[in-house]
């Protein structure tokens, strides 16, 4: 019989110990913590994701700024916000949210945010100190995994980790934090020849692809920890992960529900991150 790993319960304890930190501060006269999010158009998961992270701000006690700008919006416009944001004193992280639309470079715009203030960890600064081990923001989504992991025992050190997928925000920093943790990681991806014969060495197993319950039974090591990263919706509009939950879970020892695993985490992280901005300013 496998556990499933509740995202949610995890992230619940930890919003509560930042929530008491907030109530900490502000009883010592410390300023809050700051979190400003900008959006720009009107992508309807984007619009979600901002609203979810402005309602988990005001839970823990957070300020928050949520900056709409329109789809035409030029990128002097974008920087010149983020220029007047990075001297707020009363902001200590700032979170552009992506997609951005087509005519703006996320690369210039993320390059314009004070690394101090980039508790989203894109910053190249912050991108160098992920790969170092240094101390720094942790990057939000894996780092969440990782206390995921941590929260029920699962430590990485010696074993087989498998990462499907490469992308900067996930499948790279996942396979560095793992690393670090002493894991022997192999990261796959679109090009990987036989790919259940890779994920099939995991004794962890990531998946971050974004393609609806791509991951079978065959595909999955008896016993297996099995991370579910993907957030997609399935023939019936439901929300799904990457993983066929149904079939893979039984053969797990550990497994994240989609919803209520990962995604939880993801923006706990990015709570830990401003309360840390706001701690070093
Ligand atoms: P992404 O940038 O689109 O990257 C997807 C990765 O999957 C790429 O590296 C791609 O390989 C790989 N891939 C695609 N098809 C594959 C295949 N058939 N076999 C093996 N690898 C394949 O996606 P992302 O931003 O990392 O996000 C992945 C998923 O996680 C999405 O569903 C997203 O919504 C979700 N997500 C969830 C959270 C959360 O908080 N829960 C946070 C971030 C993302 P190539 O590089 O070769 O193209």
């Amino acid at each position: 019989m496998y556990t499933l790993i509740d995202g949610k319960a995890v992230s619940q304890s930890r919003r509560n110990a930042i929530a008491t930190e907030v109530a900490n501060r502000k009883a010592e006269g410390l300023p809050v913590p700051g979190l400003a999010v900008i959006i720009v158009g009107n992508d309807p998961a984007s619009q979600v994701y901002v609203r979810n992270k402005e309602k988990a701000c005001l839970e823990v006690g957070f300020h928050s700024e949520l900056i709409r700008l329109s789809e035409e919006t030029e990128e002097a416009t974008l920087l010149s916000v983020i220029d007047r944001l990075n001297g707020d004193p009363a902001i200590h992280g700032i979170l552009v949210q992506l997609p951005l639309p087509k005519h703006l470079s996320a690369k210039t715009v993320i390059a314009h945010i004070d690394p101090k203030k980039d508790v989203d960890a894109f910053h190249t600064v912050n991108v160098g100190k992920i790969m170092l081990g240094e101390d720094g923001f942790s990057p939000c989504t894996p780092a969440g995994i990782m206390t995921l992991l941590s929260a029920y025992g699962i430590d990485p050190d010696g074993k087989s980790c498998v990462v499907v997928g490469r992308s900067n925000i996930v499948g790279k920093p996942m396979a560095m934090l793992l690393l670090h943790q002493n894991a022997t990681v192999t990261i796959a991806h679109s090009h990987t020849k036989d790919l259940a014969a890779v994920t099939r060495t995991a004794d962890i197993l990531v998946v971050a692809i974004g393609k609806a319950k791509f991951i079978t039974e065959d595909m999955v090591k008896d016993g297996a920890c099995v991370i579910d990263v993907g957030m997609n919706r399935d023939e019936n509009g439901k929300l799904c992960g990457d993983v066929d939950f149904e079939r893979v879970a039984p053969k797990t020892s550990y497994i994240t529900p989609v919803p209520g695993g990962v995604g939880p985490m993801t923006i706990t992280t990015l709570l830990e991150n401003t309360l840390k901005a706001a701690r070093l300013s």
